[in-house]
C-alpha cells in the first residue's frame, strides 16, 4: 500500500465520507451542508479513526473558494457591481464597524489586549463566500436584486479584509513600540502600497484582461476541442486568481470574480460555467470538510458562554445590522431579510485573520478556538435560518391571489433549446399552459414572452403544486438529463397519478431508464435528428 499520498488520501477521505454524510442528511431532509460538515468533524484530527491532513484541506478548499467566485464574476456584470455599490459599500462597511465592535467588547469582558479584540472583532464580522454562495444558489437567488446586493456587499468585504491582513502586521509593531517615532507613518505606506496593488489589478483586468482572455478564448472556441476549451476555461480561473495572489496581494476570491466578469461579457459564459460546474461543486463540498475538521468539541464544555456569545454576535448581532443599514437605505423588509440571513454566518477569512492573530501574538488561543467554534456553528445554522426566512417569503408570495384558475393544463418543464420552441408553438396555438423554470435568465425570457412562469426546479412539490401539477393534464420535461427527467416524473406522478407525460432523452440508457419507469412517450434527440437528416437526404 502506498504511504506517502496525503493528498490523494485527503482528496478522497473528504469527498467519500462528504458522500456517505451527505446523503444521510439529504435522506433526512437537512441541509447537504451539515452531512459535509459532520463528514469534516470524522476525517478532522478531534475524533478517532482517520484524520486527513489539515493543511491540505485548506487549500484544496481555496480551489473551491475559486471556482465559485469565478461562476459568480460570469454571472456579474461590472454594471452590476457599480449599480449596487451606493448599498454595498456603506453595508459592509457599518456592518463590519458594529461586529467589530461587539467582538471588541466581549474580548474586552475576557480580559484580552485591545489588538486581540481588534482581531477577535474582524474576524467575527466577515461572512464565508462559499456559504454565502450557497445559500443564494440553493434559494435561486443569485441573480435577483437582493442577490447582487448581497454579492456585491460580500465582495467589498472582501476587499476590506485584504486591506486589514495587510494593516494588521503593521498595526501590532505600532501598539508594541508605542513609543517608537512614526507610528502612524508606519502604517500609511503599507495602506497605500495595498490601495495601489489592488487599483492596479482592477485596471489590469479591465483594459488587458478583457481583450486578452476574451481573445483566446474565441481562438480554442474556433479550434473546435472540446477538451481544450475546458483547460481554457479553468487555466483563465486558476491563472487569473492565482497571478492576481501573487503579483498583487489581493484575494484568491477577489481575482477569480474579477476573471468571471471579463468571461461573462462574452457570449461563451454560459458554456464557461457548465465546464467549471463539476469541479467547482467537488471543491465546494472540500470547503465544508476542511471547515469540520477544524472543530475541537471540548470548547463546547470548557467555554460554553463565551461561545453563546460569539454566536449571538455572528448571528444575531451583525443580522440586526444589516437589516438595519437595509432598511435605513430604503430597500424592502424582504431584501434586508435575505442579505441579514446570508451573512449570519463566519468562514475563509475568519480563520485567516485568528491564525494571522495568533501568530502575531495578540491573540490568545482560546479566542481562535472560539473562531472556529462558532464558524462551525453558525454555518451549521445558516441553512436553516435561510429556509426559514426564504419560505416566509414565500408565503407572503404565496398569498397573492393566482392569476387564473389552471385546469387541464399543460406543464412545460425547462424553457431552453427545446422548451423555448416548445412554447412558441403552444402559445402560437393559445394553449393553456404553465413554464417551470429554474434558471432566472431563462424564466424572465419566458415572461417576457407573456407566458405563465413558475420559477423553480420541477424536483420539488412546492414549485409543482404552485404550477398546478394536480389539476394539471399533460407534463413536457424538456431537460436534457434524462435521468433528471425521470426523477420529476416520479415526483410528479406522486402528486398526480393521472398525468400523461412526454419526457426528453440524449441516449439508450436514459430511453431505456424512462421507459422503466413508465413514461409513455420518451422522445430521444439523437434519433430525431437521424431520422430528419435520412429524409433531407432521401430528398436530395
Ligand atoms: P436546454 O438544454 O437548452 O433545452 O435547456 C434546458 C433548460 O431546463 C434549462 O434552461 C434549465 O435551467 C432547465 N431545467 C433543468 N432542470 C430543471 C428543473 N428540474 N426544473 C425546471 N427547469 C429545469
Amino acid at each position: 500500500m502506498p504511504h506517502h499520498t496525503p493528498l490523494i488520501g485527503t482528496i478522497v477521505a473528504g469527498l467519500v465520507v462528504a458522500f456517505v454524510m451527505g446523503a444521510i442528511a439529504h435522506r433526512l431532509k437537512l441541509s447537504p451542508l451539515v452531512g459535509y460538515l459532520m463528514a469534516g468533524i470524522i476525517v478532522g484530527p478531534f475524533t478517532p479513526g482517520f484524520v486527513a491532513d489539515a493543511g491540505l484541506a485548506n487549500e484544496l478548499a481555496e480551489i473551491g473558494v475559486i471556482l465559485l467566485m469565478f461562476g459568480v464574476g460570469l454571472h456579474f456584470s461590472l454594471r452590476d457591481l457599480l449599480s449596487v455599490k451606493n448599498i454595498a459599500v456603506p453595508g459592509a462597511i457599518g456592518q463590519i464597524t458594529v461586529a467589530t465592535l461587539m467582538g471588541m467588547g466581549l474580548a474586552y469582558y475576557m480580559g484580552w489586549p485591545v489588538m486581540g479584540g481588534l482581531v477577535f472583532g474582524l474576524a467575527l464580522s466577515v461572512a464565508s463566500t462559499v456559504v454565502l454562495l450557497r445559500a443564494l444558489q440553493g434559494a435561486n437567488l443569485v441573480e435577483t436584486r437582493r442577490g447582487r446586493i448581497a454579492v456585491g456587499w460580500l465582495i467589498v468585504e472582501d476587499l476590506v479584509m485584504v486591506l486589514a491582513l495587510v494593516l494588521l502586521p503593521a498595526l501590532a509593531g505600532v501598539m508594541n513600540n508605542a513609543d517608537a517615532a512614526g507610528g502612524a507613518g508606519s502604517l500609511l505606506a503599507p495602506l497605500l502600497g495595498t490601495l495601489l496593488k489592488v487599483a492596479g489589478f482592477v485596471a489590469l483586468m479591465l483594459i488587458v484582461g478583457r481583450r486578452v482572455i476574451p481573445w483566446a478564448l474565441h481562438w480554442v472556441v474556433h479550434s473546435g476541442s472540446r477538451e481544450l476549451f475546458r483547460l481554457a476555461v479553468l487555466a483563465i480561473a486558476l491563472g487569473v486568481a492565482f497571478g492576481a495572489a501573487v503579483a498583487f496581494d489581493v484575494s484568491f476570491a477577489l481575482g477569480a470574480f474579477f476573471a468571471g466578469m471579463i468571461l461573462g461579457e462574452t457570449p461563451l459564459s454560459r458554456r464557461a460555467t457548465e465546464e467549471t460546474l463539476p469541479l467547482r461543486d467537488a471543491f465546494a463540498v472540500l470547503f465544508f470538510v476542511s471547515v469540520g475538521m477544524l472543530f475541537n468539541p471540548s470548547v463546547l464544555v470548557e467555554q460554553p458562554l463565551p461561545l453563546l456569545a460569539t454566536v449571538a454576535i455572528i448571528i444575531v448581532g451583525k443580522s440586526i445590522a444589516a437589516f438595519a443599514i437595509v432598511r435605513a437605505f430604503g430597500h424592502p423588509g424582504d431584501t434586508a431579510l435575505t442579505i441579514a440571513a446570508s451573512l449570519a454566518q463566519i468562514g475563509e477569512f475568519s480563520f485567516i485573520l485568528a491564525s494571522l492573530g495568533t501568530g502575531l501574538g495578540v491573540l490568545p488561543a482560546e479566542g481562535r478556538d472560539l473562531i472556529l467554534a462558532g464558524a462551525i456553528v453558525s454555518i451549521f445554522l445558516n441553512p436553516l435560518i435561510f429556509s426559514l426566512i426564504v419560505r416566509s417569503n414565500r408565503r407572503e408570495e404565496a398569498e397573492k391571489p393566482p392569476e387564473q384558475p389552471r385546469m387541464g393544463h399543460v406543464i412545460l418543464v425547462g424553457y431552453g433549446r427545446v422548451g423555448k420552441l416548445i412554447g412558441q408553438r403552444l402559445a402560437e396555438r393559445k394553449a393553456h399552459f404553465v413554464v417551470m423554470e429554474t434558471d432566472p435568465d431563462r424564466a424572465e425570457e419566458a415572461e417576457e414572452a407573456g407566458l405563465s412562469v413558475v420559477r423553480g426546479s420541477a424536483l420539488e412539490d412546492r414549485h409543482l403544486i404552485a404550477a398546478g401539477i394536480r389539476e394539471a393534464r399533460r407534463m413536457l420535461i424538456a431537460v436534457p438529463e434524462g435521468f433528471e427527467g425521470g426523477a420529476i416524473h416520479e415526483h410528479a406522478r406522486h402528486l398526480n397519478p393521472d398525468l400523461q407525460v412526454i419526457a426528453r432523452a440524449h441516449s439508450d440508457a436514459e430511453v431505456a431508464h424512462l421507459e422503466g419507469l413508465g413514461v409513455p412517450h420518451v422522445v430521444m434527440g439523437e434519433r430525431e435528428l437521424a431520422a430528419r437528416m435520412l429524409a433531407l437526404c432521401g430528398a436530395g
